[in-house]
């Protein structure tokens, strides 16, 4: 009478010992092989609970990049290699745990550019738009773990804090590390001493972006013995990397130079656009640069930034959704006040930011060093309308030109 006390599955009949898993109920059992049953018929009947959002409710690439458009100048090849990643990975998250015989791998993406050419700003645009936890990480706090810095682990923290510690939401979300380069190797050989900005943490990152159950503290900074921990895989994470490598052009020149010895030597060279490098930077660059060729393996999508030219930088003035000039607009007209700009003054602050070699980040600190003083005085001495012209903004600029930095 053995057979009697012999566990069964209720549904099929099976005992213990024919089956990998049999779950207890109140009256009966229920196997592994019946519950992967139930839960295709459920999903044949459309009434598995749906994954958070659904495919078609998703922007499609090119809505991504015209959302970019708005907001960020130019920058092309990094945007749409920004929306088809981020699209992808939406794709990636909804195949998941369905049966699936083709298993799309992550594609994680590195943006290479000088600073100020919008990076951290197309990180930041994309941020706005998505359906999932966003973060922007500086890989510049990193060392090695016994160094002074922090954890390679708590790049997740502020991942797990954006998703309000909902760690299954965290492990769908994506990461945007900043200043990648300055976790390079300093020099090509691997060098005998040990360099903490170096290898190390390249060895951490790799971890992370291969794909693995790392223990990230919850609230950031060091890891510390009484501090309890929460366990985050890593596999589904989008990571996507920016940094500036300055000097890499001269990588990407010696590169290109040696490949192009041979017959068709000069042909070559006359292709080459000597003033933007950048756009011919290829995975060995990055390593030649001091990337090791894991992380470099991790990070196939490989997309450079333009350099911001005058008009670039004229447009970057007045058409982004939130572009500076609009800004002091918007602020003026609170005040009921109507602010203008010559086309002079818009042209003399591109020129001063490009004469000084200011960038972007310079028409910024510019255009609040000619405003200052209206800004000041505007609002309480009943104007309606302000006109900045050139020679007032020049007046204004040499005025503070210490003050502001520039
Ligand atoms: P990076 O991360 O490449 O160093 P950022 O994205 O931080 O540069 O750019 C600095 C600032 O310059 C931004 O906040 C933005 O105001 C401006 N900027 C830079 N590039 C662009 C661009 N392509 N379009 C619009 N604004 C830009």
């Amino acid at each position: 009478m053995a057979e009697k006390g012999r566990k069964r599955c209720s549904f099929c009949g099976r005992t213990e010992d024919q089956v990998a898993l049999l779950i207890a109920g109140m009256t009966g059992h229920i196997c592994n092989e019946c519950v992967e049953q139930a839960h295709t018929i459920l999903r044949e009947a459309e009434m598995l609970p749906k994954s958070d959002f659904e495919l078609s409710e998703l922007p499609k690439p090119k809505e991504i990049k015209a959302f970019l458009d708005e907001y960020v100048i130019g920058q092309d090849e990094a945007k749409c290699a920004l929306a088809v990643s981020v699209y992808n990975h939406y794709k990636r998250l909804m195949q998941n745990g369905a049966a699936n015989d083709v298993e799309i791998e992550k594609s994680n993406i590195i943006m290479v550019g000088s600073t100020g050419t919008g990076k951290t700003l197309l990180a930041r645009t994309i941020a706005r738009l998505l359906e999932v936890p966003f973060t922007i990480v500086d890989a510049t706090v990193l060392t090695e773990a016994g160094y002074v810095g922090e954890d390679i682990e708590s790049i997740l923290t502020r991942l797990l804090q954006v998703a309000d510690y909902d760690v299954e939401k965290a492990e769908r979300g994506i990461v945007f590390i900043d200043e990648i380069d300055k976790i390079a190797r300093k020099s090509d050989n691997p060098s005998i001493t040990r360099d903490v900005s170096g290898e190390g943490v390249q060895q951490g990152l790799l971890k992370l972006l291969e794909g693995s159950v790392v223990n990230v503290p919850p609230q950031g900074g060091r890891k510390h013995p009484d501090q309890k921990m929460i366990a985050v895989n890593t596999k589904n994470i989008l990571f996507i990397c920016g940094g500036a490598f300055d000097g890499i052009e001269k990588k990407i020149a010696q590169r290109l130079n040696t490949h192009v010895v041979g017959y068709n030597s000069v042909q070559n060279s006359q292709k080459i656009d000597k003033g933007d490098m950048m756009r011919y930077i290829a995975p060995q660059d990055l390593r030649s640069f001091g990337l090791i060729p894991e992380i470099v393996g991790r990070l196939p999508i490989l997309t450079s930034l333009r350099p911001l030219d005058r008009e670039a930088l004229r447009r970057i003035l007045t058409e982004p959704k939130n572009s500076i000039i609009k800004q002091y607009v918007k602020l003026m007209e609170m005040d009921g006040v109507k602010l203008s700009f010559d086309a002079a003054t818009l042209d003399y602050i591109v020129d001063t930011a490009v004469e000084y070699k200011l960038g972007a980040r310079g028409l910024r600190s510019i255009v609040e060093t000619i405003m200052m003083d209206k800004m000041f005085e505007v609002p309480s001495n009943g104007a309606k309308s302000c006109k900045i012209t050139k020679d007032y903004a020049r007046k204004q600029v040499e005025k503070n030109i210490s003050l502001a930095g520039i």
